[in-house]
């Protein structure tokens, strides 16, 4: 099975870079020099006021270890679940006693000699020996464990915890702090990435608060988390922040969500890396969704893990429904998918939802722009969009491969362009010596197609959607009229 934690960016800022160059500075060159251990002294009181206000926001964005570990040393780290009891208050609150008597017994040993010059060099290698041995233990458990373990049980966090909770104690806090904030509960696909590139390997989605916010107190506000949700819908934010996004949020195409138990049908081989599953519903039978919204698809019970996906069939009767997967390289939910799924085991589903991909029947002229696996919402809509009981005039799909046999329901889009003259379809392949079409990328089609007016749905790769939307709006197309969703 593929490692469920992911090793992802986590330096988001030049401190968060380059940080470390401080902690080889003091560490090491303080072996010369002890006086640098002396500049530890305004690195804690920065830490424990900044932690009376905001938590420990601190370690997640101006730690110099913290950078140590997640720039310079996450490359060669395991990757590792972090052991329960590293984890545990207990574990915590003894390191925090033991290295709070062994600092205290050196600084009283040292102040011997205080008032003498030597008394600084004395103080300053104190800290110095410290910055060293977290330097060393912390980036032995990054190399064989992960690179936050020990930040689970570091002193200095749990002197920001103590001060995080007084500023909570006297209100503080309640005010200036900022958490991790779930958009809507409804919005979140539960697919646990959240839990997966969480440097603390913490599980925000299993936690949110009635008021939509993640209150871990370990939690180090690295917005790690935020940068990596698939479904966008995190932020950091005030109390104040989060119950206005709750208040302002669309949930237009999740007022359905529910949970649906289902069993396994069919799974037919579309491609080597590709299968349509097709599920049959148990409980409700009948569930009504639109063409363009996806599922949710459970993959694991514990931690309770779901996979989003375009639903490809029609809702003919709502009886059913089909979702088209192609395995990702690494991928943890799709190895599951591929090497556990058979016909006939019940799997539960939740949805439908998803309201990007719902399109305006009103609107004269759709385009429709799909990048790989993003093809798949775009197989029911079509159909839908090109029957005759709506105002749409000119149905466009223009679609984008790397190579030619990535093409997916290419034959169902051509008959749909020979049979319905409202239908254009445009492939377009990127690099494939071998294929006689069009190559390029969906841009390039889109740029010699008459768009203003047009309303754009698309559903495709990241890297894709960007320089999309910059040449959509160039050629007039209003920023209100494009739509997307990223597979
Ligand atoms: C609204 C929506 C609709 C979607 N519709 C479809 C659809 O119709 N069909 C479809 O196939 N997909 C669809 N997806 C994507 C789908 O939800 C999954 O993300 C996809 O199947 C991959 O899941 P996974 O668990 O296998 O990959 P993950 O394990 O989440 O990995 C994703 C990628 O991350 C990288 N990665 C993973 N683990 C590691 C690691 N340890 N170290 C480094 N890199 C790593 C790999 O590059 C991997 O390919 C949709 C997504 C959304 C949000
Ligand atoms: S990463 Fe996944 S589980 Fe976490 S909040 Fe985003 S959608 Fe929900
Ligand atoms: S929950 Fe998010 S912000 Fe908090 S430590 Fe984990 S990744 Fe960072």
């Amino acid at each position: 099975m593929n490692n469920f934690y992911i090793k992802t960016n986590r330096t988001f800022s030049p401190i968060r870079k380059y940080g470390w160059i401080f902690t080889l500075t003091v560490a090491f060159g303080g072996l010369w020099l002890p006086k640098l251990g002396l500049l530890v002294l305004p690195v804690i009181l920065a830490l424990t006021t900044l932690s009376f206000f905001k938590g420990r926001y601190w370690c997640g964005n101006f730690c110099p270890h913290g950078s140590l570990f997640d720039s310079l040393l996450m490359g060669v780290s395991k990757n590792r679940r972090i052991p329960k009891f590293i984890k545990s208050k207990t574990f915590a609150a003894l390191f925090l006693i033991f290295f709070g008597f062994n600092i205290t017994r050196k600084i009283i040993k040292a102040s011997a000699v205080f008032g003498t010059y030597p008394f600084w060099d004395k103080l300053g290698f104190i800290f110095v020996a410290s910055y060293l041995m977290v330097t060393v233990a912390g980036g032995l458990l990054t190399l064989v464990i992960s690179q936050r373990t020990w930040c689970h049980f570091c002193p200095m966090g749990s002197m920001q915890m103590l001060s995080y909770k007084l500023g909570r104690l006297l209100g503080v806090a309640k005010i200036t702090d900022e958490k991790i904030t779930v958009a809507h509960k409804d919005l979140c696909h539960s697919c646990g990435k959240c839990y997966r590139v969480c440097p603390m390997q913490l599980a925000p989605y299993q936690e949110f608060s009635e008021e939509n916010q993640f209150d871990h107190s370990k939690c180090i506000r690295c917005k790690t988390c935020v940068v990596n949700c698939p479904a966008g819908v995190l932020e950091l934010s005030s109390r104040k922040q989060a119950l206005l996004t709750a208040e302002n949020v669309s949930l237009e195409g999740y007022e359905d969500r529910q949970k649906i138990s289902a069993v396994i049908e069919r799974i037919r081989e579309l491609k080597e890396d590709v299968r349509e599953i097709r599920f049959r519903f148990l409980s409700p039978e009948r569930v009504d969704y639109q063409a363009g919204q996806f599922i949710l698809v459970q993959i694991q019970k514990e931690p309770v893990l779901f996979r989003a996906y375009s639903i490809s069939s029609f809702n003919e009767n709502g009886t059913g429904l089909s979702v088209t997967v192609k395995k990702a390289p690494q991928g943890y939910g799709t190895d599951i998918v591929f090497n556990q799924f058979s016909v006939g085991e019940k799997i539960q589903l939740e949805g439908p939802m998803g309201g990007e991909l719902l399109v305006d029947k009103e609107a004269e002229k759709v385009v429709f722009v799909a990048g790989g696996i993003g093809i798949t919402p775009f197989v029911p809509l079509v159909q839908e969009m090109t029957q005759k009981d709506n105002k749409v005039k000119e149905v466009h799909l223009v679609y984008g491969v790397n190579k030619e046999q990535e093409l997916m329901y290419d034959e169902y889009f051509e008959e749909m362009k020979k049979t319905n003259p409202k239908f254009r379809y445009h492939k377009v392949v990127a690099s494939d010596d071998s294929w006689k079409g069009r190559r390029g990328f969906v841009t390039d089609i889109l740029k010699e197609m008459e768009l203003e007016g047009s309303k754009v749905y698309m559903c495709g790769p990241k890297p894709m959607i960007n320089p999309t939307v910059k040449q959509l709006q160039s050629q007039g197309v209003k920023e209100e009229d494009i739509f997307f969703e990223s597979a």
